[in-house]
C-alpha cells in the first residue's frame, strides 16, 4: 500500500470524533437523509455520531427562514456603504492563486484538428496563476493522439510560480496515488499532515539542491534551465539563479507559525467582522446546506469531505504561509502590491469552487457515486482528485513536454522568436491580460499573433482571450427590469419591497445571468476599439470550439439545479471567452 494511501482515500464515515471508523471508504455510502452533508458505513455509526452531527444538521444557516443579518436588523448592508481604505486592508492587496474561471481543456483535439493534428502540438499559457488548465488539458488528452504535446506555462509572480513548480515536481517524482493527495493539500489546504510535508521534502529537496548547485556555477544571476525526465515525459524549469536558491525554502515548515496561529490568521481574513455582510450575501445565494459546507471550509481551510477526520492536518501549509513577492516589473504591469505580512495570503473571495467546472463537480461522473450531494467541498475534493489522477497517469505514459517559465508576458515573443526556437504555438491562452486595466486587447493580440503557428501549418491555431470585469462593468450601467423578472423565476418571492430586502438584492444581483450580453459585448468592442484589430489578420470565431462564449450563463431553459449551482459559484454570467483565429 502506498504510504499516502490514507490521504488519497480518506475514511469517509463521519463517525470518527473519538476514534476513526475502521470501515473502508467504499462502504460509507449512505448519507444523512436530512442534510446530505455526511456519509456513514452503517446505521450504528450514524446513531453513534448523532450527538456530534446534530449541531451541523440543525445549523441555523440551513433553516428555510435564515436571512442575512443586515436584513433581520433592517439596516443598509456594508457593501452598499462607502468603506474607508483601512476597512478593506485585509483583502485589498491580495490575489487568489486559484484563479476565478473553471479549468479548461485548451486542446480539445476532437472538436478541432482531430485526425489531422500535427505530430507535435504546442500550447502556451502566457499568464497563468496555477496549473489547473494544464491538469485538465493533459488529463483529457485523447488516446487516439500519439504525437508529442508540448506545454509552456508562464507564471506571473515568483511565489505563486514556486507553488506551480513544486506541484509539477511532485507529479513527476511520486507515483500518481501518492502525488495526488500531496498536490491537493499543498494546493488547497491551509494545514497539511506533517507526514506529507516530510515525504515531500525528502524527495524534492535533493532534486532542487542539484539544480541549485549547477545554477551556482553561473557567474551572474541569469535564467538557468534544468530538466527532469519521467519515461517519455520531460519537465523543463527555467528560473533565475536566486529563484532556484529560494525554491527549496518554500517547503520549509514555518517555524514561527503554529497550526493554531495559522488557523487564526486565516480566520481573521475569512471571517473578518467588517466583511460579515459580504459573507452573508455569498451564503444567501447558495442552496441551504451548502452554506454549512461553506462555513466549514472557510473556518478550517482543509479541502476534504465534510465528515472526514482533520486530525492529521497539524502543520501550516508552508506555501500558504509565505508572504507573496511580486517582481517590480509585475507590480507595474498589474498594479497590485503585497504587504510582506504573515496574514493569510489570499483575499476572502478566493475559493476553489471558482476554479473548476461546478456543474460538472456537482452533477458529473467523477462524483456521481458520492451520496452526500450537499457536501460541496467533498465533491470538489473528489473531482480534483480524479482530474489529478488523470493528469499524473498521462505524465507516466505520454510524450509530454512541460516547460515552466516566469517571464514578463511582454518578453515572451523575444524569448520564443530566438533563432533555434520553435515554429509557433497551436494554442495560446492569455487569461485576463486583454482587459483594459491589464495589457489591453491590442497589446495581447500584438504579442500573441507573433507567436501563433502560421495558418498554412495549422488553420485551427487559436488565441484564447477572456474578459471578466470589462463586460461586467458594462452590465452595471445597463441592468434592466426584464432581466430581474427572468431571474425572479428561479428565486424565492421577496417579503418586502424594502431597498435592503435580502431577496430583492439577491434577485437584482442574479439578473446579470440574463442580461443581453451580446449587446453589452458589442458596446464593449466599440469602446475598446476592436475595429482597429484587423491589422493583426485575426478574426473572432463565431462559434467557439474550445470553451463556450459565455461559459457561466445558465441559458434560456436552464433547470433550477443548474441555475442554483451557477448562482452559488460566484460567477456573474458576464464572463466572455473569445477565440481568435487567422482571418
Ligand atoms: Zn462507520
Ligand atoms: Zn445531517
Amino acid at each position: 500500500m502506498p504510504r499516502f494511501d490514507k490521504f488519497l482515500n480518506p475514511a469517509f464515515c463521519a463517525n470518527n470524533s473519538t476514534s476513526p471508523c475502521p470501515n473502508k471508504a467504499s462502504k460509507a455510502n449512505s448519507a444523512c437523509g436530512r442534510c446530505y452533508l455526511v456519509v456513514y458505513c452503517s446505521k450504528k455509526c450514524q446513531k453513534e455520531h448523532w450527538p456530534t452531527h446534530k449541531k451541523d444538521c440543525n445549523d441555523p444557516l440551513a433553516h428555510e427562514t435564515w436571512k442575512p443579518d443586515w436584513h433581520t436588523e433592517d439596516r443598509t448592508p456594508n457593501f452598499h456603504k462607502n468603506q474607508g481604505p483601512s476597512e478593506q486592508d485585509l483583502n485589498k492587496c491580495k490575489m487568489s492563486w486559484w484563479g476565478s474561471m473553471p479549468a479548461l481543456d485548451l486542446l480539445k483535439l476532437d472538436g478541432n484538428e482531430g485526425d489531422d493534428a500535427p505530430p507535435k502540438m504546442r500550447l502556451l499559457f502566457s499568464s497563468s496563476h496555477d496549473i489547473r488548465n494544464i491538469v485538465e488539458t493533459v488529463a483529457r488528452l485523447p488516446d487516439t493522439y500519439s504525437g508529442q504535446c508540448e506545454i509552456v506555462m508562464n507564471g506571473i509572480t515568483s511565489a505563486i510560480f514556486a507553488q506551480n513548480v513544486l506541484l509539477v515536481l511532485t507529479a513527476f517524482h511520486f507515483p500518481p496515488e501518492e502525488a495526488v493527495p500531496i498536490m491537493i493539500h499543498l494546493w488547497y489546504s491551509a494545514l497539511i499532515p506533517v507526514s506529507l510535508l516530510t515525504g515531500l521534502r525528502r524527495k524534492l529537496l535533493p532534486l532542487i539542491a542539484e539544480a541549485c548547485s549547477e545554477a551556482a556555477r553561473k557567474r551572474t544571476n541569469q535564467l538557468f534551465k534544468w530538466i527532469w525526465k519521467k519515461n517519455k515525459a520531460v519537465l523543463h524549469v527555467e528560473l533565475m539563479r536566486d529563484e532556484w536558491d529560494r525554491l527549496g525554502g518554500f517547503l520549509k515548515p514555518p517555524s514561527y507559525l503554529s497550526a493554531a496561529t495559522a488557523a487564526c490568521n486565516r480566520q481573521d481574513v475569512m471571517l473578518a467582522s467588517n466583511r460579515k455582510d459580504n459573507l452573508h450575501r455569498f451564503l444567501f445565494a447558495q442552496p441551504r446546506y451548502w452554506r454549512v459546507s461553506t462555513m466549514k471550509f472557510w473556518r478550517d481551510g482543509i479541502l476534504l469531505p465534510f465528515g472526514c477526520s482533520r486530525k492529521a492536518f497539524d502543520t501550516p501549509n508552508p506555501l500558504a504561509s509565505q508572504p507573496l513577492h511580486f517582481t517590480p516589473q509585475a507590480i507595474n504591469k498589474i498594479r497590485i502590491f503585497f504587504h510582506a505580512s504573515r496574514s493569510w495570503p489570499m483575499p476572502d473571495s478566493a475559493d476553489p469552487r471558482t476554479s473548476w467546472d461546478l456543474v460538472e463537480v456537482c452533477t458529473g461522473a467523477y462524483t456521481a457515486s458520492y451520496p452526500a450531494k450537499n457536501d460541496l467541498y467533498g465533491r470538489l475534493f473528489l473531482y480534483i482528485r480524479e482530474s489529478l489522477l488523470g493528469f499524473c497517469r498521462q505524465l507516466s505514459k505520454r510524450d509530454i513536454k512541460l516547460q515552466l517559465l516566469s517571464l514578463d508576458s511582454l518578453d515572451l515573443p523575444e524569448y520564443f522568436n530566438r533563432p533555434g526556437e520553435h515554429a509557433g504555438f497551436d494554442r495560446i491562452e492569455t487569461y485576463v491580460t486583454a482587459e483594459k486595466d491589464v495589457l489591453g486587447i491590442d497589446t495581447v493580440l500584438n504579442i500573441s499573433s507573433s507567436m501563433l503557428k502560421p495558418k498554412i501549418e495549422n488553420p485551427m491555431a487559436m488565441i484564447l482571450v477572456l474578459f471578466i470585469r470589462d463586460v461586467e462593468e458594462m452590465w452595471k450601467k445597463d441592468s434592466l427590469d426584464k432581466d430581474v423578472a427572468r431571474a425572479a423565476k428561479y428565486l424565492p418571492e421577496p417579503e418586502t419591497t424594502d431597498y435592503n430586502d435580502a431577496d430583492l438584492l439577491r434577485n437584482r444581483r442574479s439578473s446579470s445571468f440574463f442580461c443581453n450580453v451580446s449587446k453589452l459585448f458589442d458596446l464593449y468592442k466599440k469602446s475598446a476599439g476592436f475595429d482597429a484589430l484587423s491589422k493583426y489578420e485575426l478574426k473572432m470565431r463565431g462559434n467557439n470550439t474550445i470553451v463556450a462564449h459565455w461559459p457561466n450563463r445558465p441559458g434560456k431553459y436552464a433547470s433550477q439545479e443548474v441555475f442554483d449551482i451557477l448562482e452559488a459559484s460566484g460567477a456573474t454570467g458576464c464572463e466572455r471567452y473569445v477565440e481568435w483565429e487567422w482571418a
